[in-house]
């Protein structure tokens, strides 16, 4: 798995920052998490394919957010076949994905677009293949706001010396072990955890937009990696409350009663000209923090 960020200002689009936009890539699918307006233009710089995006997790409709979202739609409608597109965000992203559509002229005939409402009470799985799945839960800003964990699922190893020692050669007998089903081989009884081990699957969470609640935490929980809004210093708590957004404080303490392993901040307010103060402050409260930055790459 690895992620792509696209766009780490708040609002507005500085020299250095791009609005919100990451590029989650894993096992030759895309999925963006927002797509704040230039995020073609980023997808270029950053050598990604528009064409790999399967999906677009919507966390609400503030334009830094969704800015780019016709532009690139508009940039998919042309292929001959274009990717199958899966959008999903809070209630009312139908109406606004068609508005979004009714607002410029081009040949749509050719989208395939699959847009999907969400509106959850608490964690919920809205998709699931058999790789991995996706939750979301709702926040707390001033429009409906949702965010969302990618988590894969684990994966039983074959221990292939292990089940060469046994005489097991590739074969459905592997293959109903590797599944977890114990197989009778030579008279005798093999159970699947004799030959195999669990890979825990990797999880990342993305929290934009909200003040402090519950479900960041729940959501957050475990996770290999937390993404996390810090648009501003604890010292602008009161802006924070006001609109609705976290602190690096606030975010700390998620990462730390979270128990989650690397915590990545971004969405930064553009008053602060260096992200450095933001860093060495969000480390004091969870040590294994970073500031994102445009074009950062990092792998799970
Ligand atoms: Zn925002
Ligand atoms: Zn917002």
């Amino acid at each position: 798995m690895e992620l792509t960020f696209l766009g780490t200002s708040c609002m507005v689009p500085t020299k250095e920052r791009n609005v919100q936009a990451i590029f989650l890539s894993y096992k030759g699918k895309g999925i963006l998490i927002d797509c704040g307006e230039g995020t073609q233009r980023q997808m270029d710089i950053a050598g990604i394919n528009r064409n790999k995006v399967d999906m677009i997790l919507v966390t609400h409709w503030h334009g830094d957010h969704v800015g780019g979202i016709i532009g690139l739609l508009q940039t998919i409608s042309d292929k001959e076949n274009p990717p199958k597109i899966q959008i999903f965000g809070p209630i009312g992203t139908k109406k606004k994905v068609n508005h979004l559509l009714n607002s410029v002229i081009f040949e749509k005939s050719n989208l395939n677009l699959d847009i999907c409402e969400l509106n959850p009470k608490k964690i919920e799985v809205f998709k699931e293949t058999k790789d991995y799945y996706i939750q979301c839960a709702p926040m707390n800003h001033t429009i409906p706001c949702i965010a969302y964990s990618f988590i894969e699922k684990n994966i039983r190893k074959i221990n292939l010396s292990k089940a060469k020692k046994l005489g097991l050669k590739e074969g459905h007998l592997l293959g109903k072990l590797q599944k977890g089903i114990s197989v009778n081989f030579n008279d005798k009884k093999i159970f699947s955890k004799e030959i195999s081990s669990i890979k825990k699957g990797k999880k990342v969470s993305f929290i934009f937009d909200t003040s402090i609640n519950e479900n960041c935490y729940s959501l957050a929980e475990n996770s290999d990696v937390l993404v996390s809004e810090a648009v501003y210093l604890p010292s602008l708590k009161e802006k924070a409350d006001k609109y609705k957004h976290l602190t690096t404080q606030d975010v700390g303490l998620i990462a730390n009663k979270a128990n989650v392993k690397k915590l990545i901040i971004t969405h930064f307010s553009q008053r602060y000209k260096s992200t450095d103060v933001l860093e060495k402050d969000v480390k004091t409260y969870f040590s294994d923090s970073k500031c994102a930055f445009d074009f950062m790459k990092l792998r799970i």
